[in-house]
């Protein structure tokens, strides 16, 4: 067994483990970051779905949800987590969340400085409207012409060219993701990173305090772990460790789920042509609702298009004339993971309440499309024909049940909860576990609820006020 020492062992490099690896490492401590996927150099990014969803994604992005629906919900595996394979786009957390959690969890968190120092680490900047492709534009033209609110989202990048396969890693190596901004500096102030090792044990000694990490040969010793393995693969660790022996463990799992409409126009709109995720409307965002782009390159068009045979040969031929947009709901259904075999297995059942604001979404971004000009708007609900001469009746007298509709989820969150009631929190405000002095959470599952924006810059500003308060009592 290899055996090293450190100060704080930390598990993963994606939004959470990357930021403490490198803020305590520049605050002089000895780190160690364990990471279970590869390195994958900017010049072995291909951009090939087919590829990369295998090299850069768990199980090639087809982890799945138990439940109705079933939902895809793909996680990165690599150097830099999920922000290697994400869209880039950067919601700071909104206010009336940081609210709630003041009122339900007791959590008084000021995390203005904290993001402030993430979007300079990342620079985070508007899409300029030269790369945001005709995608985003038609639906800019229809919902200014409804009058409805939105925006180009901002997003941490250097450099981008509008590629348009962001989920496939960035192969111009724009984008700003963690192993390519706090990986590398965390190395620079000294930190030492194992990949391709995967952490199975947390070990404790006495009183119940950490003392160190143990995986696929490899052991290392520290008073500190901070476990970063993303909010799937956090509550199963320490679940499968006897750790964190809260009620709320593995509970309380948010995901964002979310859903692609489609739209023909008569016009070219080359959806690949552009930043995938670059522009929002927001005018429902105050229920839960947003719309944001998602797109892909055509490999990515022709995988992710229900039809086969000739529908599909028809589908593909008019494929630079296809739109692409998505809605995404803040939802109110929790769902939980367990550990099986060492393997999370993951429950999550859509509300009816969040189907039918899928439902209202994907009404307002049909009247959007068809407010830009589109002939035809196609929604993922099961029973709902193609609308159109620009009219949303069919889909608005459906009874919308979970099962009708075809999700996809990107944002797990809320498995080990923060809160300053032990009866809800795994972890304290501190984001210690409870139960065991020196271990933390620094990911994703900490955060204690949907947030209805896209989280990465939330997890990583919480990684952020981690760091400092490790740092401070070293
Ligand atoms: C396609 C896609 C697009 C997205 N777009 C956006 C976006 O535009 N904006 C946004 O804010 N968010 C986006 N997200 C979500 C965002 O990237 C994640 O919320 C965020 O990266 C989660 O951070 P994390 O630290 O919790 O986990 P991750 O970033 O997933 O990192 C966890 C890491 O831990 C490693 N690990 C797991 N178990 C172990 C173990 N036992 N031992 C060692 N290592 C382990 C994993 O390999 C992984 O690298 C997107 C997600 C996807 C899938
Ligand atoms: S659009 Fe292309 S260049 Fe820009 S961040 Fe995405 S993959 Fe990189």
């Amino acid at each position: 067994m290899r055996t090293l020492r450190a100060d704080v062992a930390v598990v993963g490099t994606g939004a959470g483990g990357a930021v403490v690896a490198k803020e305590l490492a520049e605050a002089g401590l000895r780190v160690v970051v364990v990471e279970e996927g590869a390195w994958h150099p900017v010049e072995t990014l291909t951009a090939r779905p087919r590829d990369m969803l295998v090299e850069l994604y768990r199980d090639a992005g087809q982890t799945v949800t138990i439940g109705s629906p079933p939902i895809v919900l793909p996680l990165g595996r690599a150097v830099g987590g999920t922000t290697l394979v994400n869209s880039g786009t950067c919601f700071r957390t909104p206010g009336r969340v940081l609210a709630r959690w003041r009122a339900e969890d007791g959590l008084d968190l000021d995390l203005d400085l904290d993001f402030d120092r993430v979007e300079r680490e990342l620079n985070v900047v508007e899409v300029p409207p030269e790369l945001a492709g005709r995608n985003a534009e038609l639906v800019r033209r229809g919902a200014a012409a409804l009058g409805l609110s939105g925006g180009y989202l901002r997003r941490n990048v250097r450099g981008c060219v509008g590629s348009g396969v962001c989920a496939y890693g960035c192969p111009a190596g724009a984008k700003q993701h963690a192993g390519a901004t706090y990986v590398p500096k965390a190395l620079a102030a000294g930190a030492q990173l194992l990949t391709g090792v995967r952490i199975r044990r947390i070990r404790t000694g006495r009183g119940g305090a950490v003392t160190g990490i143990e995986g696929d040969g490899v052991r290392v010793d520290a008073p500190r772990v901070v476990l970063a393995a993303g909010a799937i693969h956090t509550p199963a660790l320490l679940a499968a460790n006897r750790l964190g022996r809260s009620p709320a463990l593995g509970r309380n799992l948010s995901i964002h789920p979310a859903t692609a409409a489609r739209a023909r126009f008569d016009e070219e709109v080359v959806l690949w042509d552009g930043v995938p995720q670059s522009y929002f409307v927001d005018a429902l965002a105050g229920d839960g609702i947003m719309l944001e782009g998602i797109a892909g390159p055509p490999d990515y068009l022709a995988m992710a298009t229900p039809r086969h045979g000739p529908e599909h040969r028809e589908l593909m031929l008019d494929a630079r004339r296809l739109a692409q947009f998505g809605v995404m709901v803040s939802d109110t259904a929790r769902g939980g993971v367990r550990s099986a075999r060492g393997r999370p297995l993951i429950r999550y059942d859509l509300a009816p309440a969040d189907a039918t604001r899928f439902q209202r979404g994907l009404e307002l971004l049909a009247r959007i499309w068809f407010a830009a000009g589109a002939r035809e708007v196609v929604v993922p609900v099961a029973g709902v024909p193609p609308l159109r001469d620009g009219g949303t009746g069919p889909l608005r007298a459906a009874r919308v049940r979970p099962r009708d509709l075809t999700l996809m989820a990107f944002h797990p969150l809320g498995t080990a909860r923060a809160s300053a009631d032990p009866a809800r929190g795994v972890l304290d405000p501190d984001l210690q576990v409870r139960g065991t002095s020196g271990l933390y959470v620094g990911d994703g599952a900490a955060v204690p609820s949907s947030l209805g924006v896209n989280p990465q810059i939330t997890i990583m500003a919480l990684a952020t006020r981690l760091a400092g308060h490790i740092a401070c009592r070293v």
